[in-house]
């Protein structure tokens, strides 16, 4: 598995280079670039989450116990009504669904190298992400949901040549680590998770794509 480290390295320099083409060749605002280049960092790390240390899942719990209380009082304005109480509610409710709820879940449901290390997983972060910037216009939130998947998918790649063991395959050893680049996860069940998942959130992103697509197709 390629460290920590290196992953960050690889997703910044694709990051910033997913940024400046977006600058420069899609006219895309720098402050939308500058969101994508987060993302991709912050997707780049994801797939660790289920590292059998538990730190990349309480960071990512940490991550969501800030991003949830904001994306929550935008989606529902009436709790921004209801002043500091309901706001303060909401930001410790978000803390404590986070970090215990998510982060055990995540440790106790997810193996080292499962399902989190696939390509639907990928496809769920692009998903996640267009449904999440919903106020942008359709173009900037194809392109920051596809610096989600972008992120995520250079993780995989990075751990998939950290998998290319030449020498070990010389060797005839067999206890190389499970493709990164999968498509499904070690059990029926995980894979077929995943597959809904990604079946119920294409759904969302299919009917919020589908008036631009056909206004599109109609010029
Ligand atoms: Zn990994």
């Amino acid at each position: 598995m390629a460290k920590q480290e290196s992953h960050i390295t690889f997703s910044t320099v694709v990051g910033i280079a997913y940024s400046l083409c977006g600058i420069l060749v899609l006219g895309i605002y720098p402050e939308h670039a500058m969101l994508a280049l987060a993302l991709i960092i912050i997707a780049g790390m994801l797939p660790d989450i289920d590292h059998g240390s538990g730190k990349p899942a309480h960071e990512l719990g940490a991550l969501l116990a800030a991003i949830a209380p904001l994306v929550i009082i935008e989606a529902f304005p009436e709790l921004r009504a209801g002043g500091m109480t309901r706001m303060a509610l909401v930001v410790i409710v978000c803390y404590l669904i986070t970090r215990v709820f998510v982060v055990r879940a995540l440790q106790m449901f997810t193996k080292e190298r499962g399902i989190i290390h696939s390509i639907p997983a990928a496809i769920i972060v692009f998903q996640l992400a267009y449904l999440i910037f919903d106020d942008l216009y359709w173009f900037d939130r194809v392109y920051v949901a596809g610096a989600a998947f972008i992120g995520f998918f250079s993780h995989l790649l990075l751990d998939a040549s950290g998998n290319l063991n030449f020498l070990g395959k010389a060797m005839g050893d067999k206890s190389r680590p499970r493709p990164a680049l999968s498509f499904s996860g070690d059990t029926w069940f995980s894979t077929a998770a995943i597959y809904a998942c990604v079946a119920v959130l294409g759904w969302f992103v299919y009917w919020d794509l589908y008036p631009t697509v056909q206004r599109l197709s109609s010029l």
